[in-house]
């Protein structure tokens, strides 16, 4: 294991909490080299939705790459780009009622916030962003600035500006929109007018904290009557992670531009797109680019994996079921436990515990790892366990990790008594 300590950057961050090396994946489950097992509750922080290494899409690819299908295509037509357009259109759009149009961006989550960031400003010619307590849309310096997190933040090296912060739903129990409401209608507030707001629906890194839907609702009003773009930053929250493939879908709700990376290519490969609507449309040719926005691999597999799962409300049944599950299995854990846990966040299959302190959350996780579980933690102080599995994960699965989970937590518990005793 040295080459990796002596060889990569100390930038290097989960291997820490779970330093093993894995050679094999499926499904939930992470394998190492010596036969350790692993479900895997983190899934690519929500890049590997349909599990790892699916067979259905790795049929797909297979077969692709076999026929030497384009791999590298800059951002030129081809038959597998062609193909995942027409399923986004047909299968997911089009239903919902959105007319979109779709930016392939650089092939990452920040490259797609970057993009949305810089249309919205090009489009309303204004420069200041609206973003939330604990939001986090990435690293780069655009997509940092809108993000909440001191410890990304600190890596900036330089100001971070063109954002205007705002307490999201339910933050220190301050009405942050009527804040902004007030502050818009105000000449001398000193609020710029902001070209955008940008928001997660569930904070995905930010603790799993939910926007309402009269919250939501309200904000989509106040954007619209001053004329601000709003972008849901549906990247970690989409693709099916809340129970619809979109997060705002039960708000009723059609954002101006939405970001989707993450699990959007399917297989775990990178792929990131805008969609925003027709009107938007204003970029020059060429205007944001980026080499890598044609990985017609990720083609294959998004629109394989889009056809596979969207196209009835099965999949969207058993999100539900798992999730139902999972709650149903941690409620007793918060009454058992009120001088650990604080509460279950999130929704559908974006769920954790929140517990009183990081260093519990911490001390759990390290115990399921111990029993063969990989789960991280979120939030402002790393207090929200969160169980990120596959959506693809199996019944009985489920029931294993909760039980594994369980264990671990009767065991901390037991040993920090120990400990006082
Ligand atoms: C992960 C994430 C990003 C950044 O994506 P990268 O691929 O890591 O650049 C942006 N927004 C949200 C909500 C995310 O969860």
């Amino acid at each position: 294991m040295n080459i990796f300590k002596d060889q990569e950057s100390n930038v290097q961050c989960y291997a820490r909490n779970f330093p093993v090396v894995f050679n094999k994946a499926k499904g939930s489950w992470l394998y190492t080299a010596d036969g350790e097992e692993y479900l895997d509750f983190l899934a690519g922080a929500g890049a590997l939705n349909y599990g790892h290494n699916n067979s259905v899409l790795k049929k797909a690819l297979m077969d692709y790459i076999d026929a030497d299908g384009l791999t590298h295509g800059l951002d030129m037509y081809s038959e597998a780009k062609g193909e995942f357009l027409t399923q986004l259109n047909q299968t997911i759009l089009k239903p919902r009622g959105l007319d979109y149009k779709v930016q392939f961006t650089g092939p990452t989550g920040t490259n797609a916030v970057e993009a949305a960031l810089k249309l919205a400003r090009k489009v309303t010619g204004r420069h200041s962003i609206v973003a939330f307590t604990n939001g986090f849309h990435g690293v780069s310096y655009g997509a940092l600035a809108a993000t909440g997190n001191q410890h990304h933040r600190g890596g900036a090296g330089m100001p971070l500006q063109g954002v205007t912060r705002l307490p999201y739903d339910g933050y220190a129990d301050i009405d942050g929109l009527a804040l902004f409401e007030t502050m818009l209608n105000d000449n001398s507030s000193g609020m710029d007018k902001p070209a955008a707001v940008i928001l997660e629906v569930v904070q995905g890194e930010g603790g799993l904290n939910v926007a309402s839907t009269p919250w939501l609702q309200k904000l989509d009003k106040i954007c619209k009557q001053h004329d601000i773009l709003l972008i849901v930053d549906d990247i970690q929250a989409g693709c099916g992670r809340t129970g619809h493939f979109f997060s705002f879908e039960p708000a009723g709700i059609k954002p101006d531009m939405v970001t989707l990376s993450k699990s959007i290519g399917g297989y775990g490969l990178p792929m990131a797109i805008v969609l925003f609507r027709p009107e938007l449309d204003q970029w020059l040719p060429g205007e944001h680019n980026g080499t890598f926005r044609g990985n017609n691999h990720a083609f294959v597999t998004a629109a394989k994996a889009i056809e596979t799962y969207w196209r009835d409300a099965q999949f969207q049944l058993h999100i539900q079921a798992r999730a139902e599950q999972l709650t149903a299995a941690l409620e007793p854990l918060l009454a058992r436990y009120p001088g650990h846990f604080d509460q279950i966040k999130g929704r559908g299959l974006m769920q954790g515990i929140a517990c009183h302190d990081g260093k519990f959350a911490h001390q759990v996780a390290r115990a399921c790892f111990e029993s063969g579980i990989v789960i991280e933690t979120a939030g402002p102080d790393d207090e929200v366990l969160k169980f990120f599995c596959p959506l693809t994960i199996t019944e009985e699965e489920m029931d294993q990790g909760i039980q594994i989970f369980t264990d671990a937590v009767e065991r901390t518990i037991a040993s920090l008594l120990k400990k006082a005793s």
